[in-house]
């Protein structure tokens, strides 16, 4: 028996590795560096955990994960493995121990934050140890293609002129094709060994509604689908995750909040009831999950729009450890891209990261309105193909799409009109209301009425010329700004509008089952 697989079962209790684990355990051992691209579950810890048990010496982790350090130190601990840790947390007192038990080779693991490398203090003190291996958890932090990009990581890059016989492991569960390269570059990672896992997992299914009444919708689907089941619904605000978790207590379901406002003591002991008691739902911001291992979670609901494809994977990617059926489940509506919106163009940083920002969201816009199995979408962005996988929406319920071309020209053409005839600029409330013909107090305070456009797109319900601004947003053919979320032509807007562009939309479920009812 490998060395490797006795660790693996006398310390770790695991009776076989899981997909490559043995392959770049192996790799590292042998002082091979490697580029390891695994889905959140996947099993990356144990991919540099053995290896530093195996080879001499202390494997040093690089984390940005400050505040799971101790969990994973005592997790560690409790198995009987030598941890420690050096981060902002500790007092010197705290720190001069693990110093001191780096040096005397007394531990197997030295997890680090990022900016401690930066410290010349630290990388003295590494000098004057022995180093099995570099880890680099979170690896996608080093590229600016990244949603958390961190320039501490970039020091990383000099770990290999100091230490060039130390082999070094990047992880990360968020590579797109492009920070995957990025990775490799920045990091010196070159010559490195890429292990890439499948990122698909078939056990869940994915699937995306309009949005319209939210809470009620998730209601339903407990109700149908999940009653008694433990899962996540995350919510993007603090005052949502609270009304929410009201709402599903109020109609008989177990659920607790957690969000950063919370008390720690509170949301401490939230957590831990979700991981201990069974069929507990956690209403939660995106603060709840990371390192979170409950192998089974049955759903997990965004009431939603999440900012990019990673966090929507990563989250969705918490349900279904376990590799029972599991259901992914998003609301998203017209308002969700309107407030994103609004949040990129406040949001701190360079005009280059909001762009990187409003394409992230693009990109996950593009997964909402596709009218192809989500599967092949989502696995498509991260650079890898699949086929159609029977277990989404649009598979199970082939989405119909429609040639929205006319629409869209009516809705653009009012846009124009309010802003040359009136020098007035709308959301999409308002200018759906003209569209519909409405007399609304609104509609008759601005005279709109008068103008030309005012009814002429009685041939769709509001829900309808909501899912066709939404799509419009979603392909770039309009656009919102300010914050009202006014609509706005686009660079795109023009080619639809002289018909050179042909629009094509998917059609609403709503709208799906009537046009078959009366066709029939
Ligand atoms: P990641 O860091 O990729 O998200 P982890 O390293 O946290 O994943 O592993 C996820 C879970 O899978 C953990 O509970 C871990 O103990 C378990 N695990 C990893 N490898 C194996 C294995 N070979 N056999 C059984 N369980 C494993």
């Amino acid at each position: 028996m490998s060395d490797a697989l006795r660790v693996l079962r006398r310390v770790f209790g695991y009776d076989a590795f899981r997909g490559d684990q043995q392959e770049i355990i192996d790799h590292v051992v042998a002082g091979g560096d490697a580029l390891v691209l695994m889905p959140t579950g996947g099993g990356k810890s144990l991919c540099y955990q053995i290896p530093a048990l195996v080879r001499r010496g202390v494997g040093v982790v690089v984390s940005p994960l400050i505040a799971l350090m101790q969990d994973q130190v005592d997790a560690l601990r409790a198995l009987g493995v030598r941890a420690g840790f050096l981060n902002s947390t500790q007092d010197l007192d705290e720190r001069r121990l693990v110093e001191a038990e780096f040096l005397a080779g007394e531990l197997d693991l030295l997890y680090l934050a990022p900016e401690r490398l930066r410290v010349e203090s630290t990388l003295s003190l590494l000098g004057r140890g022995s180093i099995s291996l570099f880890a680099i958890d979170e690896a996608h932090c080093v590229a600016q293609w990244g949603h958390d990009f961190r320039p501490d990581y970039l020091a990383l890059s000099e770990l290999h002129e100091r230490w060039p016989d130390v082999p070094r492991i990047a992880l990360t569960a968020t590579a797109t094709e492009a920070t995957h390269s990025e990775i490799a570059s920045r990091l010196k990672l070159q010559d490195a060994r890429h292990f890439v896992a499948s990122f698909d997992r078939p056990n869940i299914q994915y699937r995306i509604a309009p949005k319209n009444d939210p809470k009620r919708q998730l209601l339903e689907l407990l109700r149908t689908e999940h009653q008694g089941d433990a899962g996540i619904v995350y919510c993007l605000s603090r005052a949502s995750v609270e009304k929410t978790a009201e709402f599903l207590v109020k109609n008989g379901i177990e659920a607790l909040p957690y969000h950063a406002g919370l008390d720690a003591r509170i949301r401490a002991e939230n957590q831990a009831r979700f991981l201990r008691e069974d069929g507990l739902v956690v209403v939660a911001t995106i603060a709840f999950g990371m390192g979170i291992d409950k192998p089974d979670v049955r759903f997990v609901a965004h009431l939603d729009l999440p900012k990019s494809v990673e966090g929507y994977y990563q989250e969705t990617g918490r349900a279904g450890r376990d590799g029972l059926p599991s259901t992914a489940w998003l609301a998203y509506g017209l308002q969700d891209v309107v407030q994103q919106r609004k949040m990129i163009d406040g949001s701190e940083g360079d005009a280059a990261h909001r762009r990187r920002l409003g394409s992230h969201l693009d990109a996950m816009l593009a997964l909402c309105e596709t009218v192809e199995c989500r599967r092949v979408g989502l696995l498509a962005y991260f650079g890898q193909q699949s086929t159609e996988c029977g277990n989404c929406d649009t598979c199970l319920t082939p989405a119909e799409s429609w040639d929205g071309t006319v629409p869209a020209q009516k809705l653009l053409s009012t846009v124009v009109r309010l802003k040359r005839e009136r020098n007035q600029k709308f959301g999409a409330g308002q200018v759906i209301d003209i569209l519909l013909g409405k007399k609304t107090a609104k509609v008759i305070q601005f005279d709109h009425d008068a103008l030309s456009v005012f009814g002429i797109g009685e041939e769709l319900r509001e829900a309808e010329w909501r899912g066709v601004v939404r799509q419009l947003l979603a392909q770039g053919l309009i656009a919102v700004e300010g914050d009202y979320g006014t609509l706005v032509l686009s660079e795109s807007s023009g080619e639809v509008l002289g018909g050179q562009r042909q629009v094509m939309l998917r059609r609403e479920p709503e709208s799906a089952r009537r046009a078959a009812k009366s066709s029939s």
